[in-house]
């Protein structure tokens, strides 16, 4: 029995919108920096990305894939011995968006697939192909509805795993705003006992979804979305098993004790958490919104409801619903952003900020280690202590939120302003 770093919605080079350095190597690379145990390999579905997938992987233990040797091998050299050894394995996974019309409302949802052998891709993907176009997009779009989407995964492998995504987001949730439903059995009528697990999403955390009562019987789970590599593990599932995809997959589809629980963005960081719209620089609360009737003041149209909303919403279905939750959460600020706002700047992507991770990373392990376990005194000790303050802060969730809204990233921070930081900073170089 390992605990294991799991994160299942990741994409390829060949999605839309994504890093160029999303392949097998950057993956790999990455995974081992943030101390990912199983990464999906995202975008299954695309024919060139599977012919990679089939050249760089070969099967490990049942149901897993590793990088082979020979692609591996300069990746370790590169990397720091602080993070050199740590355990990666794959799992052939996908994103697939579906549109369709059902009870007179167009609906788009995206879902995630899980499945445990290249022979259920090349399956799954035969299918599809006679759907829609595999080829233009690593998640493909495809006119299915969701509920026979979802039957065409059980007939491919029993053991896969369907995992609708993100269920919250305005235009692609499950129980989006936009297009969405209000119940599991709404959208997946006789299907619906299979769902099983469902996909927080970066705006919404455990709690929140904990409120539905609809539910109730499904295994939380968060993953990244990772449009490039150094994003990565920015949410994961963590479980407690034998390394193998039954287990692993097993202890999601079960929520026995195996499943631990989740790694959570604060859900202010979310793009969609509160209400708005960007382009009126308008931001409200649920109160506010309800205040204007759901119309901008600005610009006279309807806001885009966001995520806290929407759940208030579906929530409301169930009075008197009292939230239970068991699994350990953990809320985590990515080391980059905390390193950049000790830097004082906003990019993630500057040269100091960049080379101080790195650093980081070789004194101290990989990043889910800082971020979770690694005791404050080592950090300190290791000659960060505005680092190791800040940990302590993210850990207790003493952080400042700026929620975000309509597709812009929220902020949160351990500082107050620049002030506080240089203030605090003083201090400890005079201690
Ligand atoms: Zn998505
Ligand atoms: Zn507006």
């Amino acid at each position: 029995m390992h605990e294991l770093i799991v994160d299942l919605h990741i994409h390829s080079h060949y999605s839309r919108a994504t890093s160029k350095n999303c392949d097998f190597e950057g993956l790999y690379r990455w995974g081992k920096l943030k101390g990912i145990n199983i990464i999906g390999t995202g975008d299954c579905t695309h024919p060139a990305w599977f012919a990679e997938m089939r050249d760089r992987l070969e099967p490990a233990e049942p149901g897993l894939f590793k990088l082979k040797d020979e692609f591996a091998d300069p990746i370790d050299a590169s990397l720091p011995p602080s993070v050199r050894n740590a355990f990666i394995r794959f799992v052939p996974s996908v994103e697939i968006a579906s549109i369709y019309s059902k009870g007179g409302k167009v609906r788009k949802l995206h879902q995630l697939i899980i499945l445990p052998s290249m022979e259920a891709v090349s399956e799954l993907n035969a299918r599809l192909e006679r759907i829609g176009n595999l080829k233009a997009d690593g998640r493909p779009i495809l006119g299915i509805d969701s509920k026979e989407l979802l039957r065409h995964a059980l007939e491919v492998d029993s053991r896969a795993l369907y995992i609708p995504a993100h269920i919250w987001t305005p235009w692609f949730g499950m129980f989006g705003s936009k297009s969405g439903f209000d119940s599991i059995a709404e959208a997946y009528e006789e299907l619906a006992p299979e769902i099983v697990a469902i996909e927080t999403g970066l705006s919404s955390d455990p709690a929140m979804n904990r409120r539905v009562a609809d539910l109730d019987s499904v295994t939380i789970t968060s993953h990244s979305d990772a449009h490039s590599p150094q994003k990565l593990g920015r949410e994961a599932t963590v479980v407690q098993c034998d390394t193998n995809y039954e287990s692993i997959i097993g202890a999601i589809k079960s929520n026995d004790e195996r499943m631990v629980g989740t790694i959570e963005f604060f859900p202010e960081e979310g793009k969609y958490h509160s209400d708005g719209h960007r382009a009126c620089n308008v931001r409200f609360t649920p109160a506010e919104t309800a205040a204007h009737k759901g119309i901008c003041p600005v610009c006279g149209k309807p806001l885009v409801v966001g995520v806290l909303n929407r759940l208030d919403t579906v929530a409301a279905q169930y009075p008197g619903h009292a939230p239970r939750d068991t699994k350990q959460v953990e809320y985590i600020i990515p080391l980059s952003e905390i390193i950049a706002e000790l830097n004082g700047t906003k990019s993630t992507a500057g040269k100091a900020v960049t080379e101080a991770y790195h650093r980081a990373i070789s004194l101290l392990g990989d990043e889910f280690s800082i971020l979770r376990s690694v005791p404050v005194a080592a950090i300190e000790t290791a000659g960060l202590p505005l680092l190791a303050l800040a940990i302590e802060r993210m850990r207790t969730g003493q952080v400042l939120r700026d929620p975000g809204y309509d597709g812009i990233y929220g902020t949160i921070k351990v500082f107050k302003d620049a002030a506080e930081r240089q203030a605090t900073a003083n201090q400890m170089s005079l201690l």
